[in-house]
Formats: structure tokens, sequence, C-alpha cells
């Protein structure tokens, strides 16, 4: 309820200085439009408060109803339908007629699509029918040059304060548009790739190297009995363990080095353009840093990884095959007692550091 009035007030918001802006000049064509017509003195008092008071008073109707969005949409029909009451008391002068019901259509069509275009139409011809019950129905083609320079502010100023509205929601829309994208691809917790997008980029690497015979390694990290970990202390101290992983991750690693959060307190990373020696020497750099996590609360906590790493290979069918070879090693590391990293060289899986 409360997002639906937010969204309501802004829709409102937008609509604000372009219904100032459109009035206030609509207000000079219709004005010299009206001024050869014999008409009764409230017309002037009418078109004073349409184009100066009336803007300002919509947009307190709608900021002070409980449907903001709703209470605007009526305001527009509002605008219509004294924007037909005027384009028939101007006897379809037309103009300044067709000026000011073609810029309320544009409005009608921006704000509500063609359902309020409908709607606003519909608003217009009541407004004209009014007019009419009260002036007699009327047609003008005479326009003098003072009433064509009084619709040009219209025709020129209106439509580029619209644009400039839409220019801004397009650009706040893909700004939404990257943010959500971004999320979908962030593992909450840690802030790292998430699964699915650290493997769609594991394909788009896997075919880079095959293409380019560009040497890449991955290494898949798993914090050694993390179950006990969240039996003993908690998953709140739990997950500041994942975060800190997370965060020597992002201090070990390059800038082109891609991490992510396979799942639970698996991590993954692809070390583009590495060699296998190179990416040991980085993963056995995280292995110790990470082993030397003190948590400020719990000082008795100690943690350790193990580190599966597999280096590409020609051979390879496909993403599935590499990753494969390194979960293979990351077992082989569990299996040889932990705490280490094992990674898949010619001659089998071999463990590469010892216990700390
Ligand atoms: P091993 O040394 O063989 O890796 O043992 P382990 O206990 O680390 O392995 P296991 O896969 O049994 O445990 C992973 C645990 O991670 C189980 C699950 O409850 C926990 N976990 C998964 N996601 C989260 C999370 O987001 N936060 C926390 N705190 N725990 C999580
Ligand atoms: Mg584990």
């Amino acid at each position: 309820m409360e997002n639906q009035r937010g969204k309501g007030l802004s829709f409102a918001r937008r609509i604000y200085w372009p219904r100032i802006i459109g009035l206030g000049i609509g207000g000079i064509s219709v004005l010299a439009a009206l001024a050869t017509l014999a008409l009764p003195d409230w017309i002037w008092g009418l078109l004073l408060f349409n184009g100066l008071i009336w803007p300002h008073l919509a947009y307190q109707l709608s900021a002070r109803s409980a449907f903001p969005y709703r209470a605007e949409r009526r305001n527009l029909l509002y605008d219509s339908l004294l924007g037909g009451f005027w384009a028939a008391t101007m006897q379809f002068n037309p103009l300044p007629a067709v000026t000011i019901l073609s810029m309320m259509a544009m409005n009608n069509v921006a704000a509500g699509g063609l359902r309020l275009f409908i709607r606003g139409t519909l608003a217009q011809c009541t407004g004209g029918l009014l007019s009419w019950a009260l002036f007699g129905p009327h047609f003008t083609t005479l326009i003098n040059p003072l009433q064509i320079y009084a619709c040009l502010p219209m025709l020129t100023l209106y439509p580029l304060a619209v644009g400039m509205v839409c220019y801004r929601l397009a650009i706040k829309l893909s700004e939404h548009k990257r943010a959500l994208s971004a999320l979908s691809r962030t593992d909450s917790l840690t802030g790292l790739l998430n699964h699915g997008s650290w493997k769609d980029l594991l394909h788009i690497k896997f075919h880079k190297c095959r293409q380019q015979q560009m040497h890449a390694c991955i290494a898949l990290i798993d914090i050694d009995h993390f179950k006990a970990i969240n039996d003993t202390y908690g998953h709140i101290i739990g997950d500041t363990v994942l975060r800190h992983l997370s965060n020597e991750l992002r201090r070990n690693l390059r800038h082109d080095d891609l991490a992510g959060r396979y799942g639970g307190d698996e991590f993954c990373v692809i070390l583009p353009r590495m060699s296998q020696q190179q990416a040991l020497d980085i993963m056995e750099r995280l292995r110790r840093v990470f082993s030397q996590y003190r948590h400020p609360q719990v000082s008795e906590l100690n943690v350790s990884l193990s580190i599966g790493l597999a280096a590409f290979d020609a051979g390879f069918e496909d993403p599935a095959t590499w990753l494969n070879a390194a979960d293979q090693a990351l077992y082989q590391a569990k299996k040889n007692g932990r705490n280490r990293i094992a990674s898949n060289d010619a001659n089998g899986y071999v463990p590469r550091s010892q216990l700390a």
C-alpha cells in the first residue's frame, strides 16, 4: 500500500511541472482565441483558474489522496474536459483548438496509453458539449496573426517539456534495469557472482581458451568442517566466515579473475591467462591468509580451506568436464586431510600443500 502510494506520488510529481508549463502557455493561446469573442466575465476567471491555479490544486489533490495515482489520472481527465471546453468555446478556431486538444491527447497517451487516450477523448467531447450547451455550437475559420503567434510557445515548449520528462524516465528505467540485472547475478550474502552467472562466465571462458589457446585455471574452494562451525557457534558467525572468505577472495585476486559463490560454503574462481603454477601460488596464499582469521568474538574459532584446482586442458570436451576436474581435485584435497590444495596434474591429483 505504501509502495503503491509512493509510486502514485512520483507519477503526480512527474506531471506537476509539465502541467504548470502546458496549462500556463496553453492559456495564452486560448486567451488570444477568446479575446475576439463576446463572452461572460466568469470565462476569464475560469481561464485564469485553469491556467495558473489548477496545476497546483491538482498536485495537492493527488498528494493528499490515499490513492495518488488514481487521483492523478482523474486530474488528467479534468485537464481533457477543460481542454474540450476551451476548444468549443473558441468555436474550434483550428490552430489553437488543434494545438490544445492534440497536446492533451499526447499527455494522455504518455501517461496512460490507449486507455487514457480514449477516456481523455471522451472527456474532451464532454467538455465540448458542455460549452455548446452554454454558448451554442459555433465554428470559425478566422484566425489573426496574434492568435497564430500565441500558439507558438505551446507548439514548441510543451513537447520539449514532455520529451524531457520521457527522457528522464527512460534513463531511470535503464538504471533500474541495470541494477536489477546486477542483483540477479549477485550472491546476496557475499556480493560475489552467484552460481548461475559464474557458470555462464565459465562457458564463455572455456570457449575463449579453446579458440585462443589461452591458459586459464579454475578453483573450487570449500571451507573445512563448516557445518561444525555453524553447529558450534551459530549461523551468524558462520555467515561472518563466509563473508570473510569473500573479502579475502577480492583482496587476493586480480581485477579480471572471476570469483563466485558456488553454493553453501563452496566458492569458485576462474583465473584467466594464468598457468597452473601461478594459480597454485595464489591459492596457497589465500589458504594461508584465510587460516589466520580470528573472529573478534570467538577467539578459539579456527578455519581452513580445501581447494581443488584445474588448469584448462585442450582435451576437455566442455565446461562441465573442466569443472568436474576441479571438483575431483577438491575431493582429493578433502580426502587427503583437508587444509590443502590439490590440482589436476598430468600425473593425477596431487596435493600441493601440507597442513599448516
Ligand atoms: P567439509 O569439510 O567436508 O566441507 O565439511 P562441511 O561441514 O564444511 O560440509 P557440509 O557440506 O556438510 O556443510 C556445509 C554447511 O554449510 C551446511 C549448511 O548448513 C551450511 N550453509 C550453507 N549455506 C549457508 C549460509 O548461507 N550461511 C551459513 N551460516 N551456513 C550455510
Ligand atoms: Mg565445507
